[in-house]
Formats: structure tokens, sequence, C-alpha cells
């Protein structure tokens, strides 16, 4: 059993082929030169750490010794021989399969802009960015950051706290345009400002010119940004170039069936690389980057590969921790038609989307975690059931959601 890539959905489907019974060897092959490790801290604690930062390892030497994994770190694997089932790593390593497994993951999407380089856009995927970014947040300073997904507000609260001043600059005309409804996101964006953020959406940018670490940002409107750091968070593409050089088909991701396997029976792919129907929406084809996501399809590939032939069905979902805000969300919005909010009270809110035909379609909280997340797992079981709850109920915080969910 080979792997390539050792990050979230790598090690668990490395640690869940030994604890489903495999016996044979299992070998995880990273390019990083870290043991697997944890990457929601990565704008989040590490940014925020006065002390030296570790990595959040998930398998460490110990761990890996009792499981009996073998970890081929800090090497790529560059090469897929389908008709031998081998794979050559950069070092010039061969190795033979069985069941390959491709858990790539993503990489951060680069600014298409005139002047933007490596040597003065920072972006944050892994450790070693986490380090740099951190190092430039101990610098103090004006800091642009481009893009209002969770990356550009996890690391605007972070540098808040660190005192740094923050300007977001957003294209879209709101934050989170994609997945969390607009008054979550309208929260969102006010508890930045209060913290003293400024947010620019419709942010056009035309060119950046740098010399050292003075940075000028020209928007399309003529207008100018002045800043010592710049740190863009335009989204991820999936890690796609080995499965392509194989043949293998691409279809934003790796393309892969409802087991998870690709178009060759003998290599799968999981996590933020793959895109997979999914049932409860009609076997649309999707692309999830979530933890969550990465940790459940880690074990459904390991069990496939060993021949279970188990479809990959969990409800989407993924969190955000921003100040002492959490959000969380559970299932897709696409297609949804009407939004219902519950008010949860102190601060915190629920807010349910369905689509025309009264489908709950997804759930999303924000407020302290202890208020948001028995809700947000309550909704949750709702859209697994594919349930037609009561837009009133759904209003009204006396209805309980799991009284729904018994009629459900
Ligand atoms: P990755 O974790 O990216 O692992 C893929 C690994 O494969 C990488 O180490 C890569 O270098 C390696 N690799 C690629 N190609 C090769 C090759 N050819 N040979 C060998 N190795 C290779 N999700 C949430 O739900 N909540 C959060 O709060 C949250 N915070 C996040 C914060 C940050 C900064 C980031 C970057 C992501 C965050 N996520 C969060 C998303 C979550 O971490 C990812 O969805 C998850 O890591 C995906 O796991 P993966 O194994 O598919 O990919
Ligand atoms: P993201 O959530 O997709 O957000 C990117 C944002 O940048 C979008 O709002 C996008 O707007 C905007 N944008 C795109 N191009 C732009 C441009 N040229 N100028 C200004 N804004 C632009 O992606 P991300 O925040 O970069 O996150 C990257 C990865 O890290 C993802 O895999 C994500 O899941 C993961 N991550 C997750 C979490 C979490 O779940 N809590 C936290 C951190 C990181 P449009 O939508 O209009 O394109």
């Amino acid at each position: 059993m080979l792997i390539a890539g050792a990050g979230e959905t790598g090690a668990r489907a490395a640690a869940a082929l030994r604890e489903t019974g495999w016996s044979g060897p299992i070998t995880l092959v990273g390019d990083e030169a870290h043991a697997p490790y944890e990457r929601p801290p990565l704008s989040k604690a590490v940014i925020l750490d006065a002390t030296d930062p570790k990595p959040a390892t998930i398998l460490g030497p110990q761990r890996l010794r009792d499981l009996d994994i073998t970890l081929l770190a800090g090497r790529r694997v560059e090469r897929i021989d389908r008709a031998a089932r081998r794979v050559r790593l950069s070092d010039g390593t061969v190795l033979d399969y069985a069941k390959l497994l491709l858990a790539t993951g993503a990489s951060p999407r680069r600014l298409p802009i005139q002047g933007a380089g490596p040597d003065n856009v920072l972006y944050l995927r892994n450790f070693a960015d986490a380090l740099r970014l951190r190092a430039r947040l101990g610098q103090g300073g004006h800091l642009i950051l481009i893009g209002g997904g969770f990356i550009g507000l996890e690391i605007a609260a972070g540098a808040r706290s660190r005192g740094v001043a923050v300007t977001l600059l957003e294209a879209a005309p709101r934050l989170l345009s994609r997945g969390v409804p607009a008054p979550a996101a309208a929260l969102i964006a006010a508890r930045h400002r209060e913290a003293g953020v400024r947010i620019v959406t419709g942010a056009r940018i035309a060119s950046i010119s740098s010399e050292g670490d003075c940075h000028r940002i020209r928007l399309e409107d003529g207008s100018c940004l002045d800043a010592d750091g710049i740190v863009a968070g335009i989204g991820a593409l999936p890690n796609t170039e080995l499965a392509a050089s194989a043949g293998l088909v691409i279809e934003n991701g790796v393309a892969v069936d409802a087991t998870l396997r690709t178009d060759d029976a003998d290599i799968f792919a999981a996590g933020d690389c793959c895109s997979f129907p999914h049932p409860l929406y009609g076997d649309r084809r999707i692309r999830l980057e979530a933890w969550r996501n990465a940790q459940d399809q880690g074990n459904v590939v390991a069990r496939n590969m060993l021949g279970a032939g188990e479809a990959y069905e969990a409800v989407p979902w993924f969190w955000s921790d921003q100040y002492e805000l959490c959000l969380q969300t559970a299932g897709l919005a696409d297609g949804a038609v009407r939004l219902v909010t519950r008010d949860l009270g102190d601060g915190a809110a629920l807010w349910f989307q369905l689509d025309t035909g009264g489908r709950l379609l997804s759930a999303t909280g924000l407020g302290p975690i202890g208020k948001v997340a028995r809700e947000v797992r309550l909704a949750e079981m709702l859209i697994a059931a594919r349930a037609h709850p009561d837009p009133l109920a759904l209003a009204s915080s006396g209805q309980a959601l799991k009284a729904m969910l018994r009629a459900a």
C-alpha cells in the first residue's frame, strides 16, 4: 500500500489501513521535511505563538513505529508507471505498489498580477510559510492581505492581535462569498472592522511594485496602498500534475468515483486533490478543501483500498476560528433559494439554506463555540437525512432541532 502525499489525508489513510487489518507494508511518501502535521494551526496558533512554534505532528516517530508505517519524507513521487504498478521518487528510488493512493493536497493559487512574485508576496500552505509569516508579523508595520476567504480572515485576526495594521482587499462585493451566507459574512466583517481591520471589497489589483520591504499596490481605480508586507490567500488549486502525467482523468481535481477510486482500479485519490460525485447533492462532482473531509476520506479510502467498495457520502463540514468567534458550516448551499435565521442568543446565530422543494441544504453557525457546535451537529444530521423541516420551526429557537430530526 503506497501513499503519495504525507498530509492530513495520507497520514489518516496510512493509520486506517493498519487499523482496518492490513498486515503488509505501508509506505507514505511526502515531499515536506516534516512528519505529517496539522495545517489548521498554521493560520491560527502558529502565527500567534510568541515562543518557538513546532508543527502539530499527526504521526510522529513512535506512532509510525507502532503502526509499522514507513515514512519517506523530503521526497516527491515524480512518476507513476501504471502498467508495471511502480512509482519513481525524486531521489531515484523505485517502489512497487499493489494499491496506490494519491493524497497530494492543494497549492495556493498565485496572484496573476504584474509585479507579484515569490520575493514580495507571501502565501500560506505549509509550516515553512507559517514561520515566514510569523516573522513578518513580528516586524509590525502595515500588512496587506489579498483575498477575503479563510486564509485572509484568519491571518487578519492573528495580525491584529499582534498589533499589526491590516488592510484586507477582496475582489468580490463581500467577504466569504463562497459558502457562507451574507448575514454571517457581514457579522464577521463587522468584527474585523471593530478589531481595526480596514476591509476594501470590489478591490481589483492592477500592479504591485516593491523595493525591499516597501511595497506599493495599485488598484484598477487608480488608488495606491503602501505596505510593509503582502500576503495573498486567493484560493487553492488541486495538485494534479502527478495524476495527469500518468494519464488519469482530471476534472477540477483527480476524478474519482463514489468509492474514491480513479479510472485505474489500483489507484485511489482522496482529500483536497480529488473531485468526487456526492450522493447527497444529486451525484454532482465536487471537490472539498476541509480538514474533516481529509480525515473522513482518509478512513474510507483505506477501507476501499482493501476492497470494501464503500461510497463516501459524509456531509461536508468545516470550521474557522477568528477572534472569539467560531464559524461552522455543514452542507453545501449551491441551489439554495431560501435563507432562514435562528437566533441562538448571546450573539450567536444559525442560518439554514433550503432549496425550492424545502429541503435543507446547508446550515451555518456563528458565535461562541459552545453555542454553535451542538446546533450545527444536529443540522448536519438533518441534512444527511435529506430532511424538509418547517422553515417557521427552524426560525424559532424554542423548537428543538432534535425533535425535527426525530420527525425526519
Ligand atoms: P495536504 O494536507 O495539503 O497534504 C498533501 C501533502 O502532499 C503535502 O504535504 C504536499 O506537499 C504533499 N505532496 C504533494 N504532491 C506530492 C508528491 N508528488 N509526492 C509527495 N508528496 C506530495 N480546514 C478546516 O476545515 N478548518 C480549518 O480551520 C482549516 N484551516 C486551515 C489552515 C491552513 C493554513 C490551511 C493551508 C488549510 C486549512 N484547512 C482547514 C484545510 C485542511 O487543512 C486541508 O483540507 C487538509 O490539510 C487537506 O489534506 P490533504 O492531505 O488532502 O492535503
Ligand atoms: P478561499 O477561501 O477560496 O478564499 C479566497 C478568496 O480570495 C475568495 O473570497 C476570492 O474571491 C478572493 N480572491 C480571489 N482572487 C482575488 C484577487 N485577485 N484579489 C482579491 N481577492 C481575490 O481560499 P483561501 O482563503 O486562500 O484558502 C486557501 C486554502 O486554505 C483553502 O483550501 C482553504 O480551505 C484552506 N483554509 C481553510 C481554512 C478554514 O476552513 N477555516 C482556514 C485557512 C485556510 P472569489 O470567491 O470571488 O474568487
